[in-house]
C-alpha cells in the first residue's frame, strides 16, 4: 500500500506543481530563507560524526548509513557552511504539497481530511468541553506570546481515583502533522462513541490526557489560517523542542538553553499528574521509537519495551504491510537509530517514570489531507492497544496496616530496577501501577516509617495481577539483592548488588558453585567455574543485631560457553556469544559460520536470544534451518532486531550461524541460550472462561493454554466485537447475548492450527426462584438504602479503587446507613443462588 500513498502523493503533486517542482539549490535556497528554517542532509563516514553535527543543527533523521537529515535556522545554517559542511538543501517538508485547510463551518461534515486552521482547532477543543462537560475536561496549560494556547483533553467516565494516568501528545515539531490530527479525531472518537467496547474500557478505567498539539507557534509559522509553510522549531526562539528538555543522562539544559515556555508547561504537567505510559507523536518516518535516546545503556524494562513497540507495529502492518516497517521493522531503540539529547521521552521516562514511547507515524511530515482518514485506519487499533497496555502489570493500593490511610510508597521489584524504572503509589488513593513483562518477580514495598515488604509476583503478558499492600509503621531491615548476569557462562565473573532496607553493618554472603563461596563485602564479584544451576544467599545485620536472610534457590545458572567461531558444536545446554564473549565486542571483518546440533537424539536445537546489538545494515547475523549455509535461511539480523527465539525444524535438529561483520564499527554482539526442546507435537488448547457464568454488563476472563507446536503461536478469537483483542491468548470478553460461544484458532509458526470453545452465558435473573432477584433502592441515594431479597446473604460495599467500605449478613430486608461522600460505589450481594453487583450512586 506504498503504492497506494504514493499515488495520492502525485496526485496532490500535479494538483499544486508549482509547490512541488524540482527546485535548484539556488532556489531552495531562496526558498528556506524565506521561510526561516532550512531542511537539507548531509553525509558522514561513521554514525559517531552525528553527535558533532548535533550542535550545529538539529537532526531529524539517519539513514543508518552515511546520510543525516537536519534543519537549522538561518544563523546556525551560516555557522555550519562556515565549519565547511557542504549541505544538500530539500524543499521544507510543510512547503511540498498543498494542504487542504478547514475553516471551522459545518463541523457534522468534517471528515477530518482536512487541516484546522488554528481557530478551528482551538474551537473545536473547547467545544469537546463544552459538549461533554461529564467526561471531558479542556486544560489551558498556557498562552503564548502569539495568543496560541497549548491545550490537553483530560478524558474519563468522571471517576479518576485509583486509575492510571495515560499521556498522548503530538506535533512537538510543528511541522509534523499526522499524529495531530489523529489525536484530534481519538478525542471527538472516544466522545461519540461511548457505547464501543473499546472506547468503554478506556473511558472506565485510564485517566487519559491527550495534548495534540504541542507547538502551535511551529505548526501556524506561516499565519493562523494555513499549515503550508510550518515549523519543526518554536516560532519565537529557533528552538527543537524535543532538544530542549532536562535529561537523565545529560542535565538540566542540555541544549545549552532555557527551558522555553512549552517545555515548562509540560515540565509541569508532568509534575502534577502521575503518568504511568503515554507517547508522542512525530513524522518523517514510520516507527516505534523506545528509551533511551541518549544512552546505549538498555532501559531496565527493555524487553517489555520491545513487546509494546512491537505490538503496535504488528497492529498497524496488519493494515498495510509496508506501513510501520522502517528500520527494524518498524521498531527501534532510540539510541540505536541516533542518539539525541534533551528530548521529551527521556525525561518522562527518567525523571517521572513515566513509560513513554515516541511513535513516528507517517513517512512524509505533511501529509496530503485526503490521506489523513487512511493513517487513522491504520493505527486506531495500536492507539487502543498501546493505551490498554497501562492496565497490564501489577496494580495495587498500598496501606498503612493500622488506620487504613493509602500511603506513598516505592515499589521497587529486586535484582530488576534501577534508578528510573521502579513506580510509586500516589495519594489520595495510594494506587501503583507497575506494567511489566510476563515473569517471576520480588517486588519490594517501602515507605518512610514503615517496614519494607517483599512480596513474590508472577504475571504474564497482558494480565494483571492486583496487589493491594499493606505496611506496618516501624523501622526494620530488608534483604534483597541483583546480580550483573544471572544466565553466566563458566569462568565468567558475576558482580551482586546489595539492595537491602535499613542501616545495615554486616553483609553475609555464600555462593553454592561459586569463588569465593563466601564474602562479608557489600557488593562482592563471583566466578564460576563448573556448570549447574546455584543458589545465592544473603544474610544482613543491622547495628542492634538484627538479621535476616534471603536466598535465590536457582538463581545463577552456569552452562559451557561458545564464542562465535567456525566450526560444530553438539549441546543441549549452551551459551553462545559473538566473538568477543560475554563482555567484549566483536571484531571487524569477521566471517564465522558456526553449527549446534543436538547430543540427544531426536531433539531440536533452540536458540534464545537475550541480547543483541550489531552495527545496523553493516553487520549481519544469519541462521539457517539446518547444518549448514546451505540450508534454508530463516532470517537476517542487525541492529537491535534481535532473532529472540528460533527452533530447528529439520531432520537433524540443527541450526547454522553466520556472521558478517566490515571495518570500522563493532557493537556488543549478542547474548544467546541453546537449549533442546523434544520433536514436534501437534497442537493441543484449553480454552477456559472465568467466569462462565456472568451477570449482565460484567466481563469474562478467556484464556486459551496451548501446548505443543513450535511455540510461535498466533491467536484469532471470534466473535471479535466483545473482546479487548482478539488476537491474543487471554481476551477479556463484554458479551451481551445470553449465551456467546467464543471460538479460538491457535496457529503456529509452522503453519498448523487447532480450534477451541468456550460459551459464557447471562445469568438471567427472571429465571430464579420468586423472590430471589435482590432488590436495592432508592438508587441514587442520598445515603441509607434497602436490600430486600429473600433468604439469607451477605453483601460488601466497595469503592473504584476495590477498597471494602462496610460489610455485613442479613436476611430479608436490610435498611443500611452508609455515611459516605459523593460518588459510585459497587454493592456486592452474595445469596444461595448467585452473586450480583450492584452500582450504588451515593448524592449530595
Ligand atoms: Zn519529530
Amino acid at each position: 500500500m506504498k503504492t497506494l500513498r504514493s499515488f495520492i502523493l502525485s496526485l496532490a503533486v500535479i494538483a499544486c506543481g508549482s509547490l512541488f517542482a524540482q527546485e535548484s539549490q539556488k532556489d531552495l535556497e531562496r526558498i528556506s530563507k524565506n521561510h526561516g528554517e532550512y531542511y537539507f542532509t548531509l553525509n558522514v563516514q561513521q554514525p559517531s560524526e552525528i553527535q558533532t553535527i548535533s550542535q550545529f543543527c538539529s537532526v531529524d533523521n539517519f539513514d543508518g548509513k552515511t546520510k543525516v537529515t537536519c534543519y537549522a535556522g538561518l544563523e546556525q545554517y551560516q555557522n555550519l557552511l562556515r565549519q565547511g559542511y557542504q549541505p544538500t538543501l530539500m524543499m521544507p517538508p510543510s512547503l511540498q504539497v498543498k494542504a487542504e485547510m478547514w475553516d471551522g463551518n459545518d463541523r457534522a461534515n468534517y471528515d477530518w481530511d482536512a487541516y484546522p486552521t488554528y481557530e478551528a482547532y482551538e474551537a473545536m477543543m473547547y467545544q469537546f468541553g463544552t459538549d461533554h462537560p461529564d467526561k471531558c475536561e479542556i486544560l489551558t496549560l498556557g498562552t503564548l506570546e502569539s495568543g496560541r494556547k497549548i491545550l490537553v483533553a483530560r478524558l474519563n467516565n468522571g471517576e479518576t481515583e485509583g486509575k492510571p494516568k495515560f499521556l498522548y501528545t503530538s506535533t512537538i515539531h510543528g511541522d509534523e502533522t499526522t499524529g495531530w490530527i489523529m489525536m484530534l479525531r481519538l478525542i471527538d472518537y472516544l466522545l461519540e462513541n461511548p457505547n464501543e467496547p473499546e472506547v468503554q474500557n478506556v473511558m472506565d478505567n485510564i485517566d487519559l490526557f491527550i495534548g495534540p498539539l504541542a507547538n502551535p507557534d511551529g505548526t501556524y509559522h506561516a499565519g493562523n489560517n494555513n499549515v503550508n509553510g510550518a515549523w519543526r522549531y518554536n516560532h519565537t526562539n529557533y528552538m527543537d523542542l524535543n532538544r530542549n528538555y532536562a535529561d537523565p543522562h545529560g542535565g538540566p539544559h542540555p541544549d545549552g538553553n532555557e527551558y522555553q515556555l512549552e517545555t515548562l508547561w509540560f515540565m509541569q504537567l508532568a509534575e502534577d499528574y502521575d503518568f504511568v505510559m503515554g507517547a508522542n507523536y512525530h513524522g518523517g518516518s514510520e516507527v516505534v521509537n523506545y528509551p533511551w535516546d541518549n544512552t546505549h545503556t538498555l532501559h531496565a524494562d527493555d524487553d517489555w519495551y520491545r513487546l509494546v513497540s512491537r505490538e503496535y507495529a504488528d497492529l498497524c502492518q496488519q493494515h498495510d504491510s509496508n506501513y510501520m516497517d522502517d528500520l527494524n521493522n518498524g521498531i527501534t531503540n532510540g539510541a540505536d537509530w541516533y542518539m539525541i539529547g534533551g528530548g521529551r521521552q527521556d525525561y518522562m521516562n527518567g525523571y517521572h517514570q513515566c513509560r513513554e514511547v515516541t511513535i513516528e507515524c507517517s513517512g512524509n511530515k505533511l501529509v496530503p489531507a485526503n490521506t489523513l482518514p487512511m493513517y487513522w485506519d491504520y493505527n486506531k487499533e495500536a492507539i487502543f492497544a498501546f493505551m490498554n497496555q497501562c492496565l497490564y502489570g501489577v496494580h495495587g493500593v498500598v496501606t498503612d496496616s493500622l488506620t487504613g490511610q493509602p500511603i506513598e510508597a516505592t515499589i521497587t521489584v529486586s535484582g530488576h530496577d534501577d534508578q528510573y524504572s521502579f513506580v510509586s503509589s500516589h495519594l489520595p488513593a495510594g494506587d501503583f501501577h507497575r506494567p511489566i513483562k510476563g515473569g517471576s518477580y520480588s517486588f519490594i514495598f517501602s515507605a518512610e516509617g514503615y517496614c519494607p515488604k517483599m512480596i513474590d509476583v508472577t504475571v504474564a503478558d497482558y494480565e494483571t495481577v492486583n496487589l493491594n499492600v499493606q505496611l506496618v509503621p516501624g523501622s526494620c531491615i530488608l534483604a534483597s539483592f541483583g546480580a550483573s548476569a544471572t544466565q553466566v557462562a563458566m569462568g565468567q565473573g558475576v558482580s551482586f548488588t546489595d539492595e537491602s532496607f535499613g542501616d545495615i553493618v554486616a553483609w553475609n554472603w555464600s555462593f553454592e558453585g561459586g569463588t569465593p563461596a563466601n564474602s562479608n563485602q557489600q557488593n562482592p564479584t563471583v566466578t564460576y567455574n563448573e556448570v549447574g544451576d546455584f543458589d545465592v544467599t544473603l544474610t544482613i545485620t543491622d547495628a542492634n543485631g538484627d538479621s535476616q536472610t534471603l536466598t535465590k534457590e536457582n538463581y545463577i545458572h552456569v552452562r559451557e560457553a561458545y564464542n562465535m567461531q567456525n566450526g560444530t558444536v553438539e549441546t543441549c545446554n549452551a551459551l553462545f556469544y559473538d566473538a568477543g564473549g560475554p563482555s567484549n565486542n566483536y571484531g571487524n571483518n569477521q566471517n564465522y559460520t558456526m553449527t549446534f546440533k543436538p547430543d540427544t537424539e531426536g531433539s531440536m536445537i533452540r536458540a534464545t536470544f537475550s541480547e543483541f546489538s550489531t552495527e545496523a545494515n553493516f553487520d549481519y547475523l544469519y541462521i539457517y534451518d539446518g547444518s549448514s549455509a546451505n540450508a534454508t535461511l530463516i532470517g537476517q539480523y542487525d541492529g537491535s532486531d534481535s532473532p529472540g527465539e528460533v527452533t530447528a525444524t529439520n531432520e537433524e535438529g540443527a541450526l547454522t550461524f553466520r556472521f558478517t561483520s566490515d571495518q570500522g564499527v563493532t557493537a556488543f554482539g549478542w547474548v544467546a541460550t541453546v537449549s533442546c526442546v523434544g520433536d514436534y507435537e501437534p497442537l493441543m488448547l484449553e480454552v477456559t472462561a472465568e467466569p462462565e457464568l456472568i451477570n449482565e454488563g460484567e466481563t469474562s476472563q478467556l484464556n486459551v493454554t496451548v501446548t505443543g507446536g513450535d511455540g510461535n503461536y498466533t491467536y484469532t478469537w471470534e466473535p471479535a466485537e466483545t473482546l479487548s483483542n482478539p488476537n491474543i491468548a487471554n481476551p477479556v470478553a463484554t458479551p451481551t447475548e445470553p449465551e456467546t460461544i467464543y471460538k479460538v484458532v491457535v496457529t503456529d509458526g509452522q503453519g498448523s492450527s487447532e480450534s477451541g470453545e468456550v460459551t459464557v452465558s447471562i445469568r438471567d435473573w427472571s429465571l430464579q426462584e420468586d423472590g430471589f432477584l435482590p432488590h436495592v433502592y432508592p438508587n441514587p441515594t442520598k445515603g441509607n438504602f434497602t436490600i430486600d431479597m429473600r433468604g439469607a446473604y451477605s453483601y460488601t460495599l466497595c469503592n473504584g479503587v476495590g477498597q471494602q467500605l462496610l460489610s455485613g449478613k442479613a436476611e430479608g430486608k436490610a435498611n443500611i446507613e452508609a455515611l459516605l461522600a459523593p460518588g459510585v460505589y459497587f454493592l456486592q450481594i452474595i445469596g444461595e443462588d448467585g452473586i450480583k453487583t450492584e452500582k450504588l450512586v451515593i448524592e449530595k
